[in-house]
């Protein structure tokens, strides 16, 4: 095996060759539009719209719609949607494989001519058993021998719809006693009396995908036909179709290992089921693997990216750690995204010192604090009144060792404010905390403290009179275990994978168009758009500031 120069994997190498020996570089990502993309697909988006723009080709964006019953418009355009948003731009290279139904059939016309296909009135049941095993070869259709002229008229009628469903396929005339089983007579087109979203009902006839995708291939001139290995043993039957009709190109078919993830499923079958059967809220769910899940969940475009990158392209099926997916959206977000203080849980402090020089000195010198501690984006104004909210975590009746939060008799620093000291715990009748009374120092202020005190740590906090309720919606992995049994799906399923809190929120964070925040000790999270009203609020955690998920 030749050495592959550092930063490029076998396929972009393989194209530099190509391109040094003069060729051009034309992909195309083909999804089937009966789901939306997930984040397998957007590592195939990476590849071929990214070799695309390195090597100065094109890469078309062609949708696989050979099955109606099961693809629908909605998904047609919600896949546009995604593919934009992942940052790519097929330009004019829109296309359907319904846009070459016509030349499909004639081309399917010229096989049957050239003797290399033939019609068959096997039912399918019939067809599974006479198809033979691995260590079987298959057994010949009895319509195997019909003459090219019958076959021409049969499939004629096929296309005239003179015939029912199931009643007859188009299959190729291979090999039925090939090693490959995708070599014997494979299936080329059959009968479905459906409408389908594109052609309406000019078609009662459909291709197969293994017909169809390689002859798109070659009409499109594509010159790299990029697809996971699951295809491997499909390729003899791609070079056959491209071998034995008119058409002079012929592209290569090269295989890169699908990209799994741990605690999630990718096949869009499962996501399916998942949706159908209502374990999730939708498609966009953002415990979903689907882009729009993702980006429901606050994960941003460059993350993704960059993460399609570190994996890399390789031939070995493996499982990525979800860690190294949340450190790349932590990456992405640490930058720049808008500080702000939430407090998930919240407990009561009350400010027994609290005074109107207290209230006046604040007004004409309100607290102010950085929307980001590194990059400049400006100040906002933190009101501090005398009830405020800290995280109820953030007390311990009993100090534990070496804690760096309140207890009683005990001071922090309000994050970007005055140090407190807890000089008594309220409680009601059954002994439940109710709140807290805190002395504040004024001369501790945060940036010009003389103090002198030593706060035990620092803990966030929100005015209780400004502060804003919203939602808070947490989710954890959507399945227990890193590699899910998806044979009993409900069964599999992490039933802590959502949790809503009320939250109570600063008020600047609702102010302004600012969508991504940190909120302070919690994690990055982001304004759901599609469930915020203007009563309220809802903020989804898009990942923890670290890594909590289990081994
Ligand atoms: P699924 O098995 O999830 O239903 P699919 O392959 O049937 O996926 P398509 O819409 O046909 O879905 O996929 C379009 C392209 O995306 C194909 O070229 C396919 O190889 C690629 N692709 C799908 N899943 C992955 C994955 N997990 N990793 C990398 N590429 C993928
Ligand atoms: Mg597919």
């Amino acid at each position: 095996m030749s050495e592959t120069p550092a930063g490029l994997d076998f396929i972009r190498q393989r194209i530099s060759e190509d391109v040094a020996a003069g060729s051009r570089v034309i992909t195309r990502f083909p999804p089937e539009p009966n789901g939306r993309l997930h984040i397998g697909h957007a590592k195939s988006i990476c590849l071929n719209f990214g070799v695309a723009a390195e090597f100065g080709g094109l890469c078309y964006l062609r949708f696989d719609d050979t099955n109606p019953e099961k693809e629908n418009e909605a998904f047609v355009q919600a896949i546009q949607e995604d593919v934009r948003w992942l940052g790519f731009d097929w330009g004019d290279h829109l296309t359907h494989a319904s846009d070459y139904f016509e030349q499909l059939f004639q081309l399917a016309n010229q096989l049957i001519s050239a003797n290399k296909a033939f019609v068959c009135g096997l039912s399918a049941e019939e067809m599974r058993e006479t198809r033979g095993t691995l260590t079987e070869p298959g057994v010949n259709s009895p319509s195997r021998d019909l003459s090219v002229a019958e076959n021409l008229a049969l499939f004629r009628e096929m296309r005239e719809g003179k015939h029912g469903d199931g009643s007859y396929v188009l299959r190729a005339k291979i090999d039925m006693s090939s090693p490959n089983i995708n070599m014997r007579d494979p299936v080329l087109y059959r009968i479905r009396h459906v409408h389908h979203q594109r052609t309406g009902n000019d078609w009662c006839i459909y291709p197969t995908y293994d017909y169809t995708h390689c002859v798109c291939d070659a009409l499109e001139e594509i010159t790299h036909s990029l697809c996971t290995l699951e295809f491997e043993d499909h390729r003899p039957l791609y070079d056959w179709v491209l071998d034995n009709i008119n058409l002079n190109v012929h592209p290569p078919q090269i295989e890169f290992s699908r990209l799994g993830l741990e605690y999630t499923v990718m096949s869009k079958r499962l996501l399916n089921k998942l949706v159908s059967e209502q374990h999730v809220a939708g498609w966009d769910d953002p415990r979903m693997p689907t882009i729009s899940g993702l980006r429901r969940k606050g994960v941003r475009a460059p993350a993704i990216r960059d993460f399609c990158e570190r994996i890399g392209i390789t031939k070995q099926n493996n499982t990525i750690e979800m860690s190294l997916f949340d450190f790349c959206v932590r990456k992405d977000l640490e930058a720049d995204t808008h500080r702000a203080m939430c407090v998930l849980e919240p407990l009561k402090v009350v400010i027994t010192n609290w005074t109107e020089d207290t209230q006046g000195a604040l007004s004409a010198e309100p607290l102010t604090a950085p929307w980001h501690p590194k990059k400049d984006l400006g100040r906002r104004v933190l009101p501090f009144s005398k009830e405020i909210f800290i995280e109820r975590s953030d007390f311990e009746e009993v100090r534990p060792r070496k804690y760096k939060r309140l207890s009683p008799g005990e001071m922090v620093r309000l994050r970007m404010a005055f140090i407190i000291r807890c000089d008594e715990v309220i409680k009601d009748d059954a002994g439940n905390i109710q709140e807290l009374h805190c002395t504040y120092f004024p001369e501790s202020r945060s940036g010009s403290d003389k103090s002198g005190l030593k706060p035990k740590g620092v803990v966030h906090w929100v005015s209780a009179m400004e502060g804003q309720y919203c939602d808070v919606r947490l989710y954890e992995n959507l399945f227990l275990e890193k590699q899910p049994d998806v044979s009993e799906l409900a069964g599999a399923l992490n039933p802590a994978s959502f949790k809503q809190l009320n939250a109570i929120i600063e008020p600047a964070a609702l102010l302004g168009d600012i969508h991504h925040f940190q909120f302070e000790r919690q994690g990055y999270f982001v304004k759901d758009e599609t469930d915020s009203s203007a009563l309220k609020t809802v903020f989804n955690r898009t990942v923890t500031l670290r890594d909590i998920r289990p081994g």
